[in-house]
């Protein structure tokens, strides 16, 4: 196998709202076929301007109830309550469900790396956020590349937050190796990798989370992957789910 290359674009501008992301990063590190161009949500939501002013915000007596119990900021939490399909959890912090099938605490609206007073969404619809980058790559500089769009995310019983992909485009997110056989011949049954993720945390420790200034990262000399994209578990697999809904919500 060849060495991977894994390299933060430099120099990259503060993104505002209109930005050609696709363009900027190309500028500065030219892609080639069968690159993987990770992005910060962060920067594609400020591109496409999935921001808003706190000071916009009115709160409902929910979020005032929920900004009370968990000592945020009620503009804050409508914010959250808007961009959640459901809540799974209240407190100690709001855990959502998006609408795109990702669950994660706060809906994943940020009020870091952005202007005192306002907040960034998560892209509405990740995957076709995804897609959107690599046709434009694909239709500016005919290079075929995969795209995976990150957010910082907590995670269930470690400390530490990484990186997961929450779109994706151009490969699986999953790589199956249901029906191999492991060195010892025995056949795999249960091993699902899933290798967005895996990518996403490399390129989040790449990006670091304050001042770094590298919202995006390109992986170079990847092997390609067979597999699936069901990252999500489906509301009936999903025992965690179903026990944290269980504990507040009856
Ligand atoms: P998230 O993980 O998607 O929530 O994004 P973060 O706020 O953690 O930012 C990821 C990386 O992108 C960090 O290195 C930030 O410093 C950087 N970053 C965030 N916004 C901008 C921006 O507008 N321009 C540049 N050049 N870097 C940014
Ligand atoms: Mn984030
Ligand atoms: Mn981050």
């Amino acid at each position: 196998m060849e060495h991977i290359q894994v390299m933060g674009v430099p120099g990259l501008p503060l993104i505002h709202a209109g930005d050609n992301l696709a363009a900027m990063i190309c500028e500065r590190i030219p892609v080639h076929s069968g690159d993987i161009v990770v992005i910060a949500s962060t920067v594609y939501s400020k591109s496409k301007g999935y921001t808003k002013s706190l000071s916009s915000i009115s709160p409902s007596s929910r979020a005032q109830r929920l900004g009370e119990m968990n000592g945020e900021d009620p503009r804050f939490v409508q914010a959250v309550l808007d961009a959640s399909a459901d809540i799974i959890m209240e407190h100690p912090f709001i855990l959502s469900e998006l609408p795109f099938g990702y669950i994660g605490v706060r809906a994943g609206v940020d009020q870091s790396n952005i202007e005192n007073g306002m907040v960034i969404f998560l892209p509405q619809d990740p995957m076709e956020a995804a897609r959107e980058i690599r046709n434009t790559i694909k239709e500016t500089t005919q290079k075929d590349v995969g795209v995976i769009i990150t957010d910082t995310c907590g995670r269930s019983f470690r400390r530490g937050q990484t990186g997961n992909a929450i779109g994706w485009s151009g490969f699986p997110a999953i790589r199956d190796f249901r029906g191999d056989t492991d060195l010892f011949g025995h056949v795999l049954k249960i091993t699902e990798e899933a290798v967005v993720d895996e990518i996403a945390g490399f390129a989040n420790f790449v990006m670091g989370e304050s001042n770094n200034g590298v919202p995006a990262v390109i992986f170079r000399n990847c092997p390609s992957l067979t597999g699936h994209d069901q990252l999500y578990f489906t509301t009936e697999e999903d025992i965690t789910r179903k026990a944290l809904k269980k504990g507040w919500d009856q």
